[in-house]
């Protein structure tokens, strides 16, 4: 949608320090937005109560601060939306649409039910259609799917390219909100970037299978489809991803030891972005950032030569 202002995210999970992936993720999430005069919007996902926190939460806006990486508004935290996921939950059962789901963990993950190759399974509709006897049978609270329709959904990724799936295939019908009552990531994420006007979703590659399963709950929704761009993973020399298990390269242990525009630079070299390796801060490297300098595939990084 030309001439529309353009709207971007951060999304963080506060369940610990931001690691180099989350860093390049951000950077380019903000790049984007702020090279077009665009909006930026933080959103803390704080679904998992259990690893999530508020001191976490506090701290990453301080990194990003530290990052140069602004914003114009926070969005309530996913963890006191419940009420609002309701309202959708709803529409989705006024549609005929959601089912309860009675299967183990156990069952799901058991030999017998179809996985893919990359360990993730395929909900085979095995609750889909349970009688009302036999659901009360179970004399538990179910988790609740939402029936995936057998087509075809295409992302024009910005920085992937053209990338296809089928629900149906590869995952079934999925969960919209767990036993417990909490409601998972696909449906808060959804709801939550379509009522922040978000225009386009920039994260990690590693979400990119969930960009279909939510272009599916937009248009049940009628949200448009935000534009998206799923960036390279950053792995160490040894083909490790780097992730937060790796606490020496969190932001805790890089900010003592170098400065943000050095960690920018790297990273912005690393990603392409820049012809050589010299520190930068967020705001210069937005006046010359465009989507065809990034590479698009995995980005090796030694940050031990960071430190
Ligand atoms: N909260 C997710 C994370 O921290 C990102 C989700 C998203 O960008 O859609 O990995």
């Amino acid at each position: 949608m030309a001439g529309l202002t353009p709207v971007g995210r951060f999304a963080p999970t506060p369940s610990g320090r931001m690691h180099l992936g989350n860093v390049f993720a951000a950077l380019i999430a903000w790049l984007s937005v702020r090279s077009r005069d665009g909006e930026m919007v933080l959103r803390m996902e704080d679904l998992d109560t259990q690893r999530t926190s508020a001191e976490f939460a506090a701290i990453l806006r301080d990194d990003l601060h530290w990052l140069g990486l602004d914003y114009d508004r926070e969005t309530p935290p996913q963890s006191q939306r419940s009420a609002v996921y309701d309202i959708y939950f709803e529409q989705l059962a006024q549609k005929g649409l959601l089912y309860p789901c009675y299967c183990t963990r156990s069952q799901l993950h058991s030999a017998d039910a179809p996985h893919l190759s990359d360990g993730t399974y395929v909900y085979p509709g095995t609750c889909r259609r349970l009688t009302e006897t036999e659901r009360a049978a179970f004399g538990r609270k179910p988790a609740w799917r939402v029936i995936v329709p057998d087509r075809l959904w295409t992302v024009e990724d910005k920085v992937q390219g053209h990338y296809e799936a089928n629900l149906a295939v590869d995952c079934g019908d999925m969960v919209v909100r767990r036993a417990d009552g909490v409601y998972v990531y696909q449906l808060a994420v959804t709801v939550d970037d379509a009522e922040a006007g978000v225009t386009e979703v920039v994260r990690g590659m590693d979400l990119l299978s969930s960009a279909p399963r939510q272009m599916y709950l937009q248009e049940l929704f009628g949200f448009p489809h935000p534009e998206y761009a799923h960036v390279p993973m950053l792995l160490a020399p040894d083909g490790r991803r780097l992730s937060k298990r790796d606490r020496d390269l969190d932001l805790g242990v890089l900010r003592s030891r170098v400065s943000p525009e050095t960690l920018i630079g790297t990273l912005a070299y690393a990603g392409g972005l820049t012809d050589q390796k010299t520190p930068i801060s967020a705001k210069e490297l937005a006046a010359e950032f465009s989507w065809d300098k990034l590479k698009c595939g995995s980005i090796f990084l030694d940050a031990g030569q960071l430190l």
